[in-house]
């Protein structure tokens, strides 16, 4: 092992050739393939504005790909309440600062 060697970015195998890549590249650098764990940049400022205005179907879970939370606001919907759970993670997706966000999301 050398010494002063970065810390390893997190590794994930290719789908389709099996290639070893970096997390972070968007497509599998032997044969293109795009690379499913690639995390696409979160908007803030979208996800509070969806929050806000599709809060009710949980259109906000879906963009910020918690699938199951979005299911069951689209499943509540009818009661209200998702709509103001919306609201509430809205203004805050838009109060708090880039860094928290992308942290936390
Ligand atoms: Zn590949």
């Amino acid at each position: 092992m050398s010494q002063g060697e970065p810390i390893t970015e997190e590794k994930v195998y290719c789908p389709n050739c099996s290639a070893q890549f970096p997390k972070g590249s968007r497509f599998c650098p032997v044969c293109d393939a795009r690379n499913l764990f690639y995390v696409e940049h979160k908007d803030r400022v979208t996800a509070g504005l969806i929050a806000v205005m599709l809060g009710i179907f949980g259109g906000h879970k879906f963009y910020l790909r918690k699938f199951t939370q979005g299911i069951i606001y689209l499943f509540f919907f009818w009661t209200i309440i998702p709509a103001v759970l919306g609201l509430v993670e809205g203004i805050r997706f838009l109060t708090m600062s880039e860094a928290q966000f992308q942290q936390r999301y």
